[in-house]
């Protein structure tokens, strides 16, 4: 009899265990497990609430200054894209009340819920436009403004092909394979970030590969940084990976067009996992590497740092064991 009952109670944990409640209040929500929503943006298919990152100082033992931890309204989901922690909310919860997820989901379901289904869309999807030469085409230089925001020269937005689409006050960058085909963009305005087409396989390519030209190159996260650094004058041809993780295709295409390569992706957590996972893969199969020396510079990437920190860290840019 007791085992029985003890049978079924487990049964529906592992049910709630692997479900994933959602607050149908989720701002509210967030406010209970001391979350305060900063900003709310009205995204393509959900709104997305930007939140001080809940686990930001026990992961990195820095308080989250500059938040950028996201939560999907519709899925749940967060993402802190400064030290990483993500998941579905149902973690979120687990971790702020210090609970396992059953208790956390069964928490989750008392605040009144709607559960999600990930294989079929809550709202219509947004026609989208075909990914032409044609539409790209539309697209112009950036303006003036948009240039000195963010440091950069016209002529170094021409030679890596990035354009402005004017209509929303976004950055468009191209994302092309190896051979020049167009691949789709990438669309990065003040709180839009997106890919078009969603799940473009950016890993198989670089940003700025045709630019490679058999001497030294940088590699970064950002396209746009990558743009910073040609728009400083620096020496070396920048490429990125778009992302902290680099692809063996990625580290490839550097070693067939280059003589050595400066590693220069974000200074937090994911960017050096990356850039450590790219040494011990890369080095012993003989590209020359150093790191950029992000030394004591404020600043987690070239484009969040001053021009003369960014050619600082590149001119005296360091082997691993050879910290400053
Ligand atoms: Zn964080």
């Amino acid at each position: 009899m007791a085992r029985t009952r003890t049978s079924r109670i487990s049964g529906w944990d592992l049910v709630e265990a692997h479900s994933n409640p959602v607050p149908s209040n989720l701002p509210g929500a967030l406010a209970d497990l001391g979350v305060t929503v900063i900003r709310t943006t009205t995204g393509v298919e959900a709104d997305e609430h930007l939140v001080r990152c809940p686990q930001h100082e026990q992961r990195t033992g820095k308080r989250d200054r500059r938040p950028s931890c996201w939560v999907n309204d519709e899925t749940g989901a967060f993402i802190c894209f400064s030290c990483g922690y993500s998941g579905p909310f149902v973690e979120l919860v687990a971790d702020a009340l210090g609970v396992d997820r059953v208790q956390a989901a069964r928490w989750v379901l008392r605040t009144g819920t709607r559960r999600v289904r990930e294989d079929r869309p809550t709202r219509a999807v947004e026609p989208q436009p075909a990914l032409t030469e044609a539409v790209l085409a539309l697209y112009v230089p950036p303006p003036a403004e948009a240039l000195a925001d963010r440091r950069l020269t016209a002529a170094a937005c021409a030679d890596y092909g990035v354009l402005w689409d004017a209509a929303h006050r976004r950055w468009i960058i191209p994302i092309r394979c190896v051979s020049g085909r167009l691949m789709g963009w990438q669309e990065k305005g003040r709180h839009v970030f997106r890919n078009r087409p969603t799940g473009v396989k950016k890993s198989q390519t670089l940003f700025g590969a045709h630019l490679l030209d058999g001497g030294p190159a940088a590699l970064v996260e950002s396209p746009l940084d990558a743009v910073l650094i040609r728009s400083l004058g620096i020496p070396v041809t920048a490429v990125s990976s778009y992302g902290a993780f680099v692809s063996d295709a990625q580290m490839r295409i550097i070693k067939r067009n280059s003589s050595g390569l400066i590693v220069a992706l974000d200074n937090d957590i994911a960017g050096i996992k990356g850039r450590d996972d790219v040494y011990t893969r890369w080095r012993p199969r003989g590209i020359p590497m150093l790191f950029f020396n992000y030394g004591s510079a404020a600043g987690k990437d070239p484009g969040d740092m001053r021009d003369t920190d960014v050619r600082r860290a590149m001119e005296t840019a360091h082997l691993p064991s050879r910290k400053r």
